[in-house]
């Protein structure tokens, strides 16, 4: 792929800046966040070192400078840029290892399952020494004679004490304030940052609904390990829940048992049993490490420990500053130039898409009619259907049932304007990965049951087979989901995720508009 220049980079995202003084916060609860602020900052060096051990002090100096170079350095934590895998735009540093600083530099996925699986003949001790090298919280490092693990809360002793610290002084002021459930629950925190045992933290943190703040810091997603994939990076979201709008969610989430009847589960599958799944709507006030980086997320369903999810549940978060300020971005425009003349794409309708994908990943097939589980039946097809699921069941539930169950009612043809410039926002960023995958599916679907049509570049939405053409997609892919082999699903996959010629022209029609934002935040 031909290199970009740093500064189109730079130019394709938009600075967006928000203040803690936006949101309205008790004193007892802003007083607080200075240490917060500091917690994070100390977990974002973590994340630096992660990335590149060697390269982590070089970045907190580059940053620093006021050239073009310096910016690029400062917006995306370093030089590499995540758009296009993490390639390097400074010529002095080479591209972002795949197994970043998790792994020892020479060490290949080969010769780590090899040497996972000969632990086997070691008996109980080398049957832990495994779970410790695949534990998605240790760094591996070679010794003489192979891996050894070095748990995350070692490796990092002297921040995590930094963190623990802040973290207490926190909690004694929530605590001074009248916020005990806050307090317990960032004492936790502290606690399973210094010792590597999450479980207690991230338990009380799905179970912790009604504080004013929400603070998840840690080791969390292993998106970034593309060496094995089992690898967690740091991160921080500071949030001030938004009471009203979860309010709303909570009625949704008070109907999840209807909900889940409406989903097809078809071939005698079954769906999970959840426990608590609560949503809540938040706004960002502060981050640190992977969630410091573009592309942010908007939105995020933690924790991912199974065992949590399993006994707990989990919970999810919506960012509702961060979600807007991207639609606004790069959504709206794209809207302008894709629909046709003085049509709009609208917030609303997007945001509940969000909330209602999110929902949906929880529900449909779980189980076949064998008792086999889904997403190992279909091995790397699972996260591209579930995807494309996710997609289309949030649709359908606002297409079906708008109006009811706590969902708002839209218009269809408002609800598919938004829909279909939001999957070009998404496209744009690479066809190949699941998200990028399932938008070709839906979006060539879409065009074959004739809910969007192509005029020249522009599309013209037909509200009555577009919402058809939806259902039956989500009937589609829960079949599959319920019945098909890896064979059926990758010849599903390779007929519909196809772009063709005039879909890659229009993505690249689009190469001049915003690709996202640069959040600033101001605590
Ligand atoms: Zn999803």
């Amino acid at each position: 792929m031909k290199k970009n220049n740093i500064n189109h980079i730079l130019r394709s995202f938009e600075p967006v800046h928000f203040s803690a003084s936006q949101v309205e916060l008790p004193e007892a609860i802003s007083a607080a966040l200075p240490h917060l602020k500091s917690a994070f900052d100390a977990v974002h060096r973590v994340f630096l070192l992660q990335q590149g051990e060697e390269y982590a002090s070089d970045i907190m100096e580059k940053e620093r400078n006021t050239d073009e170079m310096g910016e690029f350095y400062r917006r995306f934590q370093g030089p590499w840029y995540p758009v296009e895998d993490y390639r390097s735009y400074d010529p002095q540093v080479p591209d972002r290892r795949r197994g970043c600083s998790f792994y020892p530099e020479d060490l290949t996925a080969a010769e780590f399952h090899e040497y996972v699986e000969s632990l086997e003949q070691r008996g109980e001790e080398g049957h832990k020494l495994r779970e410790e090298l695949e534990s998605p919280t240790t760094l591996l490092g070679r010794d003489s004679d192979g891996l050894r693990a070095i748990p995350y809360h070692q490796a990092y002793a002297e921040e995590m004490g930094e963190v623990f610290e802040e973290l207490e002084k926190a909690a004694d002021i929530l605590q001074d304030g009248g916020r005990e459930e806050l307090a317990d629950y960032l004492r936790l925190r502290a606690e399973a940052l210094v010792t590597g045992a999450y479980r207690e933290a991230d338990s009380r943190w799905v179970e912790l609904q009604d504080a004013e703040l929400e603070v998840v810091l840690g080791p969390y997603e292993v998106y970034s390990d593309g060496l094995l994939g089992r690898k967690a990076m740091y991160e921080g979201f500071l949030l001030a829940v938004d009471r009203e709008r979860s309010g709303r969610l909570k009625e949704i989430e008070g109907h999840l048992p209807a909900l889940a009847e409406f989903f097809p589960k078809p071939a005698g599958s079954k769906g999970a049993v959840g426990g608590l799944a609560p949503m809540i709507v938040a706004w960002e006030l502060y981050n640190a490490g992977e969630a410091r980086q573009p592309i942010y997320p908007a939105a995020f369903n933690l924790p991912n420990d199974s065992w949590v999810r399993g006994n707990v549940g989990w919970k999810q978060v919506m960012i509702y500053n961060v979600m807007q300020a991207k639609f606004k971005t790069a959504t709206g425009p794209i809207a302008r130039r894709l629909l046709s003349d003085g049509e709009e794409a609208s917030f609303e309708p997007f945001f509940y898409e969000v909330v209602l994908h999110e929902l949906s990943h929880g529900l449909g097939p779980a189980y076949r009619a064998d008792g086999s589980e889904v997403d190992a039946s279909l091995g790397t097809y699972y996260s591209i259907l579930e995807e494309a699921k996710a997609d289309t069941g949030g649709l359908s539930y606002l297409l079906e049932h708008g109006g009811k169950y706590g969902i708002p009612e839209f218009e269809t043809e408002e609800v598919l304007r938004s829909y279909l410039a939001a999957q070009f926002r998404s496209m744009r960023f690479g066809i190949q990965e699941a998200h990028g995958a399932a938008n070709l599916i839906e979006y060539n679907w879409m065009l074959d049951r004739g809910g969007f049509r192509r005029e020249g570049g522009r599309h013209v939405i037909d509200a009555e087979k577009g919402r058809q053409g939806i259902k039956d997609l989500l009937h589609e892919l829960c079949r599959l989901q319920a019945e098909a082999d890896e064979q059926e699903a990758g010849a599903f996959i390779a007929r519909w995720a196809r772009a063709d010629d005039e879909l890659v022209k229009i993505i690249e029609s689009l190469s001049d508009l915003p690709i996202d934002v640069f959040l600033e935040f101001e605590l």
